[in-house]
């Protein structure tokens, strides 16, 4: 059997090594040159990190990582601590996994580098897949320069402009979610006395948020600083800004974020969009994951962490049941639609916690997390355990 998969990006990288642990042939399809990441951080929850145990990358990707040893809730101008929930061997010992944060770059390269040893040739760099042709012996992915790369299943990992996700349910856009991010990774010796703790800190403000997070080790600092706006009018997601225009997004900040975005080199600002769950991921012999099914905010950090669970899912089911891969096809979505959804409008309700803008909704938000902070510290816990508890693992070979 073999997976023809689209895009290269975390999703894709990551069905690779499933289908190819499942033992299936792999052709992966990227439209880019070459394979490259962002310079900007990313966290891998324990749900996501117990599928690259699966695959076995797990060691690699803590090996390039940093182990935060919490996640901080505090307020983005006074740096007061609402709740912490402790990670490290907690989160091991909770959800049988760690929480790591990665350079995006490094955690591309970790999972490049395994599809390239493990699935030699598989990896075809240039190749953008403009549409697919299916019928009951196959499918073909037909490139944009007319060629065809055919095989048995198309998984859609194309991202959030997913030319399969078009084909598959006709053209749509995704929505602009009024919020634009800026993105920053800086080596922590520049940062003299505001180096962030070994936390995953997450600091609120009006109408804005921003997460500070250590990675490689702790030699870089990397900030996603969350604004607002609606004035966004690029068709383009990402632009350079200025550094005056992040300081004056977040003047009087707390200088753990100030400093990070003075000593930048470079700013890049990304407009956040999303869209409501689709009433479809697959057809006879073509599935969607990740942003290409559900692309979501990132104010619960679990849009990769979607995919990777995805990967897994997808190739268990179609490997258990490939002698009727659209009945499989449609285990694969009845498993993931409800949890992806799930966790897309969580994100969406998160950007209303994360930018309370009235003294009202500051005080009935940040008021009771700063009490349960202090008389129940065990609720910042239970309230993850839903997300990183989950086992998809063991979920796809249940179902
Ligand atoms: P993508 O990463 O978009 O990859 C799609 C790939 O397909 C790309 O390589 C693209 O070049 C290629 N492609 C596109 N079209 C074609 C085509 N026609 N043919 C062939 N190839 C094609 N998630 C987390 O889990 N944790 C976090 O901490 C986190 N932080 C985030 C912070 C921000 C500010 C943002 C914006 C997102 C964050 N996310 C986070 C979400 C996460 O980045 C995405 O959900 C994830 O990268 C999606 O992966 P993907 O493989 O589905 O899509």
């Amino acid at each position: 059997m073999k997976a023809l998969i689209a895009g290269g990006g975390i999703g894709g990288l990551t069905a690779a090594l499933c289908f190819e642990k499942a033992g299936w042939e792999v052709a992966l399809l990227e439209r880019a040159p070459e394979l490259s990441a962002v310079g900007a951080g990313i966290q891998v929850s324990p749900n996501a990190m117990k599928v690259f145990r699966a695959i076995d990358v797990d060691q690699a990707v803590i090996d390039c990582g940093f182990i935060p040893e919490a996640i901080e809730i505090r307020m983005g101008l006074s740096g007061q601590t609402l709740i912490r929930t402790p990670l490290g061997q907690t989160a091991k010992a909770r959800w049988h996994a760690p929480y790591v944060h990665v350079h995006r770059a490094d955690l591309a390269s970790v999972l490049a580098q395994a599809v390239r040893a493990r699935c030699p040739g598989a990896i075809a760099l240039g190749a953008p897949v403009a549409s697919y042709e299916e019928d009951g012996a196959g499918v073909a992915a037909v490139l944009a320069d007319g060629s065809k790369v055919k095989g048995d299943l198309l998984v859609g990992a194309d991202g959030i402009h997913s030319a399969v996700r078009a084909q598959l349910l006709g053209p749509d856009k995704p929505v602009f979610t009024g919020n634009v991010a800026w993105r920053s990774v800086v080596p922590v010796e520049r940062l003299g006395g505001h180096v962030p703790d070994p936390v995953a800190a997450a600091w609120m403000g009006e109408g804005k948020h921003a997460v500070t997070y250590l990675l490689r080790g702790g030699t870089l600092a990397n900030l996603v600083a969350v604004v607002e706006r609606d004035d966004w009018v690029s068709e383009s997601w990402t632009e350079q800004g200025t550094r005056e225009d992040a300081l004056r997004d977040f003047a009087g900040w707390h200088p753990s974020i100030t400093t990070i975005l003075e000593q930048s080199d470079a700013l890049f600002q990304w407009a956040l969009f999303d869209r409501p769950p689709l009433r479809t991921w697959v057809s006879q012999r073509v599935a969607l994951l990740g942003d290409a099914a559900h692309p979501m905010l990132p104010f619960m950090a679990q849009g990769a962490a979607m995919a990777i669970e995805d990967a897994f899912a997808l190739s268990e089911l179609a490997a258990r049941g490939k002698d009727d891969l659209a009945a499989a096809l449609h285990a694969y979505q009845a498993l993931r639609r409800p949890r992806a959804s799930a966790v897309q409008a969580g994100s969406r309700a998160n950007a209303k916690t994360f930018h309370q803008r009235t003294s009202l909704g500051k005080l009935t938000t940040y008021g009771p997390m700063w009490l349960a902070g202090r008389l129940a510290p065990g609720v910042g816990l239970k309230r993850q355990d839903g997300i990183y508890a989950y086992d998809v693992v063991k979920a796809a070979r249940a179902a």
